[in-house]
């Protein structure tokens, strides 16, 4: 979810679908998690206030439980690697990310695009609000707050994509949910088909504002499906986020 001023506030979060991806970026992810956390800093303005800057990248992130702080690590290390292989931006040189135990009602996850900052829900307080019955309801806590990470991740990157109307809103989630879908693994992408059963006959009809604030659910199936219908997902998400494909309808 991105937050931008005096409109997303109250958006969830939330998703999955299946969708084929490259081996290559298979290898990547794999490749990506083996790669080692080093070390860390501290201050923090935080109850439980312990911080590190995830090794060769500026993504400081402050924690309760430093195993969660390696997750987001890891899983920056994914959004870096499936980034570039979809030619997409890079994550921001400088970013603040927060693990906390409580977000409003409806989020797991928010970026606060004003001053490039992520809050993330930790993994047991996703746990304790997990709907078996959401798109992402079956992964594990750990695996969907790794796929939040790269959703938040993916709203960084694109944040000084230029609009071109009001706001890009539904693109931006489009592509926040795909690259979200994106990461998760070839398993997950299988249950996640499963899941949400067969492709929308119509996504496109899914894909719109409304949906997205009243029926968030919806709309991530819709983007799944879209993009599991997709010969290049990666390519589609390109055009979304150069606006040569809008999904966002100028507001009279
Ligand atoms: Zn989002």
């Amino acid at each position: 979810m991105r937050m931008v001023p005096a409109i997303a506030s109250d958006l969830p979060i939330i998703l999955v679908f299946q969708i084929d991806k490259p081996d290559d970026l298979e290898r990547m992810k794999h490749a990506a998690k083996s790669i080692a956390l080093i070390a860390a800093i501290a201050c923090a303005p935080v109850a439980s206030a312990d911080s590190l800057v995830c090794p060769d990248s500026g993504i400081h992130v402050e924690y309760g439980d430093v195993e969660n702080a390696t997750l987001v690590c890891g899983a920056a290390r994914e959004a870096e690697a499936l980034f570039r292989h979809c030619d997409f931006p890079p994550v921001p040189e400088k970013l603040d990310i927060r693990i906390v135990e409580d977000l409003q009602k409806g989020c797991v996850g928010l970026y606060h695009c004003a001053d490039g900052r992520i809050e993330l829900l930790s993994p047991s307080a996703l746990e304790d609000r997990r709907d078996p019955e959401a798109p992402f309801g079956f992964l594990d806590a750990r695996a969907f707050f790794e796929s939040v990470v790269i959703h938040e991740l993916a709203h960084a990157a694109i944040g000084e994509t230029p609009c071109p109307i009001d706001d890009c809103l539904v693109s931006d989630e489009y592509i926040a949910y795909g690259m979200q879908i994106l990461s998760l693994s070839a398993e997950a992408r299988r249950t996640f088909g499963t899941a949400a059963g067969e492709p929308a006959a119509a996504p496109y009809d899914d894909l719109s504002r409304i949906m997205l604030f009243l029926a968030p659910d919806r709309f991530v199936r819709a983007v799944g499906a879209h993009l599991a219908a997709s010969d290049d997902p990666c390519a589609f998400l390109g055009l979304v986020k150069d606006r040569e494909i809008l999904l966002d309808r100028e507001r009279f």
